[in-house]
């Protein structure tokens, strides 16, 4: 079973595309990792990044940018050769693409990707009748965000239940946080301490799980690290005794 972490969990400590970012994620000892370019610049830094910088992980995704809009644009197809480009080097499991960023029907299909769409909590693609239009568009494989469809579903986890009853042969990876508000007013916070068993609850079994919980910014690395542990046991434990 894949259970890992987003480098997005460290955005407000540092770089998310970065090796620190990605030696922080390896040393909790879990087996995935998702490299999370929720910006366009930061697809540019994965240059940074070797295929060794990866070999704790035995599954690998890019989070796509979110400031992109994938139409038939230059500028779309500048983010998507460039994504292309540094699948080959580093060989991605899966790209995962947030549903309201895609609309172009033939935009991605041009590409040899392993891409996947997720749903969003206020953007479209926020419920089961939005991302039905969305694989009309884009007739492929589905990130399902817990948080999100928790968030969209007013804080229940109906929607996520509805979610997978009609997309489960699409979905190939979770997103999993817990709902807690940052400074920021990030919502995606560590649920070891926010404690959402309905979230932890509604995950369907047997696929792999990106933890996506953003930390606080703390003064030290020492703390970082120690809480970044914390989330990935906490996940891990729970839902390794939920399978037994
Ligand atoms: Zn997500």
């Amino acid at each position: 079973m894949f259970i890992g972490l987003s480098t997005g969990c460290l955005y407000k400590n540092k770089g998310p595309i970065s090796k620190d970012a990605i030696n922080d994620i390896s040393s909790t000892g879990c087996n995935a990792i998702e490299l999370c370019a929720a910006s366009k610049d930061r697809i540019y830094q994965l240059d940074s990044i070797s295929n060794s910088d990866l070999k704790a992980f035995d599954y690998v995704s890019l989070h796509a940018p979110d400031d992109v809009i994938f139409d038939g644009s230059t500028n779309a197809k500048m983010v998507l050769d460039e994504i292309l480009k540094q699948h080959e080097r580093l060989d991605f499991d899966l790209v995962v693409i947030h549903g309201h960023n895609v609309v172009s029907r033939n935009v991605l299909k041009n590409y040899n990707l392993p891409f996947a769409i997720e749903n969003h909590d206020t953007h479209f693609g926020k419920n089961v009748a939005e991302m039905e239009l969305v694989f009309k568009n884009f007739d492929g494989n589905m990130v399902l965000d817990v948080l999100h469809s928790y968030i969209a579903g007013k804080s229940s986890a109906e929607l996520t239940k509805s979610m997978n009853d009609e997309f489960k042969n699409r979905i190939v990876q979770i997103h999993l946080s817990g709902l807690g508000v940052h400074d920021d007013s990030q919502q995606h916070y560590p649920i070891y301490i926010t404690r959402q068993l309905d979230i932890l609850n509604s995950i369907p079994k047997n696929i792999p799980v990106i933890i996506e919980s953003v930390l606080p910014k703390y003064d030290s690395i020492d703390k970082v690290l120690a809480e970044l542990k914390n989330e990935y046991s906490y996940v891990k434990s729970y839902l390794l005794n939920g399978m037994k």
